[in-house]
């Protein structure tokens, strides 16, 4: 917090592939600089995906070429685990670690000069909630948009992380004008007619093993240029995939750009699915993790975790 105090130009990094706690948690910690009259701004390697644009104003995250040679005085990584989950924002970097690192993933890596990690908040966004709370009023605008990250990783307050303290923070966010409804309906409302086709192709894949406690189906680079989809369009598969009776560990494999496969872990109780995805590279929490595998296609991919994922289950 001290380190933050003394910062004067900031530079706020999430992950590539955002989801809503990546961009509330940087969207937000700008905006509370930006309220203190510090020069703020936020990077994600891949940008805002579109249908979350409408929750937030447009000049608060930019794509790592638009502020290519642009000075700061402190770089802060949010919501990620490792250096790798920058992805091209890394660059921004030269060579160097970030000066801060606010997260909550279990298997983050302290990568940062400063790191400030807790796992059991349910989303960065809630810490990032904590500092607004502490340093600047809590308006509409920095409300929607912390509320986005607590919704989203919180699976609209169903996980096992939305517990009263969540509800309570939700709570006062609304009170303060944050819509959970425009929340809900841009991101669990906008899928695409070709996302849905894709949908099709990929419940289609789906194979149960291990008694019927492990599923795992795959969107291979083909389905998605058959449908005219990218990555993004698969967001929130694996979830019909772990809503199966009786499955325990679910995971969706997805190949973008051809030769990477994106592995998402899901688990509903008991399996640690973070320990599977740290021993391949990646990293996560308990009951929902991923990582990147650099292999010929999603065959490969399966062949690699689906045996590891059957010995976690035994
Ligand atoms: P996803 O399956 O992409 O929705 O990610 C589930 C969880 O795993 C999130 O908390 C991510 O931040 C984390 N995660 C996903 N991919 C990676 C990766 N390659 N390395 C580390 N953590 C990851
Ligand atoms: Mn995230
Ligand atoms: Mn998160």
């Amino acid at each position: 917090m001290d380190r933050l105090g003394s910062a004067q130009r900031v530079l706020v990094i999430g992950h590539a592939s955002p989801d809503g706690d990546a961009i509330g948690s940087v969207a937000g910690l700008v905006l509370i600089l930006r309220k203190q009259g510090k020069k703020a701004v936020g990077c994600i390697a891949d940008g805002v995906p579109w249908f979350y644009r409408s929750l937030l104003g447009e000049d608060l995250i930019r794509t790592p070429d638009q502020i290519e040679g642009a000075v700061f005085d402190t770089v802060v990584a949010v919501d990620s685990s490792d250096l790798a989950r920058l992805g091209d924002a890394q660059a921004l970097l030269r060579g160097g670690a970030p000066d801060i690192v606010l997260d909550h993933h279990r298997t983050n890596r302290g990568f940062g000069r400063l790191n400030y990690c807790d796992p059991d908040s349910p989303a960065t966004a809630l810490i990032v909630y904590e500092i607004a709370q502490a340093l600047v009023p809590v308006d509409v605008e920095l409300a929607q948009i912390l509320l986005l990250g607590i919704a989203t990783d919180t699976g609209f307050f169903k996980y096992g992380n939305s517990d009263h303290r969540v509800l309570e923070v939700a709570t006062e966010l609304v009170k303060r004008g944050a819509s959970l409804q425009r929340i809900a309906s841009a991101v669990l409302e906008n899928k695409t007619p070709n996302g849905l086709k894709l949908l099709a192709k990929m419940l289609d894949t789906v194979t149960l093993a291990a008694d019927g406690k492990l599923a795992y189906g795959w969107v291979s680079a083909a389905m998605l240029s058959e449908t005219g989809c990218t990555q993004q369009e698969a967001e929130g598969f694996v979830g019909e995939v772990r809503a199966l009776h009786g499955v325990e560990v679910a995971l969706l494999f997805v190949e973008s750009p051809p030769g990477e496969v994106h592995v998402s872990l899901r688990s509903k109780s008991h399996v640690d699915v973070s320990e599977i995805a740290v021993e391949l590279g990646g990293g996560g929490h308990p009951r929902a993790a991923g990582c990147l595998l650099k292999v010929p296609g999603v065959r490969e991919a399966v062949q690699e975790v689906v045996p590891i994922a059957i010995r976690a289950l035994q």
